[in-house]
């Protein structure tokens, strides 16, 4: 099942072609999007989803989005969608068809996939992959996109296929110097005693919505948060190492390139209920 919006509130036919074969969006990957998981009818992180569509459309010298008709476009989405299914919205923002100035903008509710589901409950085995440059250059090189969601993902499902060929589920991309990135589709998270840590946006990964939701809810619960760079020796050294993202939600990474993380799915099931609780 998918529900499709367009962003000036018209339910689209999300079976029938909507879009030009002149996009931008198409034809380069030059667009945005978001990615937003809405449980028991309620989005999750919205306004976070929100700010960081902004900051990715700052990034690509895209119009402002506007912020009421995706919160308008995302409810639409909503009011058609079963509230006891859980879904995935999509939010794409493209530069639109070529030399016309004008974004294609939409909203795509789906279902989540079985596979993720899978991955929820039992956790990924995971290989590392060298992104092939160093933390320091997304300040130095904007024009990369470091730290935008952009429409671009070629690189990260080629990663994707890649781990499958090792026979994982999953990867965490290095930096040239060895520090740890991100995933993919998601931000790695790592717990040792009672501190959670994060690598920093700086190093040119994506600002995590689901981590930033995390870390509120542990620091609630009395635990510490750090945001700093991290090595493949803390991944080794945690109590538990973590692959969160929206959709997947907080999931446990249960090997790294082959060699099996110690049983950490108690503390999994404690960091997941923090995250839960926030909702
Ligand atoms: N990093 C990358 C590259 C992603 O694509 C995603 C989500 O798809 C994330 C991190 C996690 O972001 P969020 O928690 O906002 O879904």
């Amino acid at each position: 099942m998918r529900v499709l919006v367009f962003l000036d509130g018209t339910v689209g036919d999300p079976e029938a072609a909507h879009i030009r074969v002149d996009d931008l969006g198409l034809l380069r990957g030059d667009g945005i999007f978001e990615t937003v998981l809405v449980v028991d009818g309620k989005p999750r992180e919205l306004d976070r989803h929100l700010d960081r569509l902004a900051s990715s459309a700052a990034k690509l010298d895209l119009p402002v989005p506007d912020r009421e008709a995706w919160r308008q476009a995302v409810h639409t989405a909503l009011v058609n969608w079963p509230a006891e299914r859980e879904c995935a919205v999509k939010l794409v923002y493209t530069r639109g068809p070529e030399g016309s100035g004008e974004p294609t903008a939409f909203v795509l509710a789906q279902e989540i996939a079985d596979k993720v589901l899978r991955q929820r409950a039992a956790g990924v085995a995971v290989v590392t992959l060298e992104r092939g440059f160093g933390p320091e250059v997304a300040e130095r090189a904007p024009w990369l996109l470091l730290g935008a969601k952009s429409l671009s993902y070629a690189v990260n499902m080629a990663a994707l296929r890649e781990a499958e060929r090792r026979d994982a589920d999953d990867v965490i991309f290095l930096a040239a110097d060895g520090s740890v990135l991100e995933g993919p589709t998601s931000t790695v998270v790592i717990a040792q005693g009672e501190t959670l840590r994060t690598p920093p946006a700086r190093t040119g990964i994506l600002p995590g919505t689901t981590q930033a939701g995390l870390f509120d809810g542990a620091e609630s619960s009395g635990w510490s948060v750090k945001v700093e760079p991290l090595t493949m020796d803390d991944l080794r050294a945690a109590d538990v190492v973590l692959l969160v993202s929206s959709v997947r939600k907080v999931t446990r990474v249960v090997s790294i390139d082959g060699e099996a993380l110690p049983d950490a799915s108690g503390l999994h099931r404690q960091l997941l209920s923090i995250y839960e609780s926030l909702y």
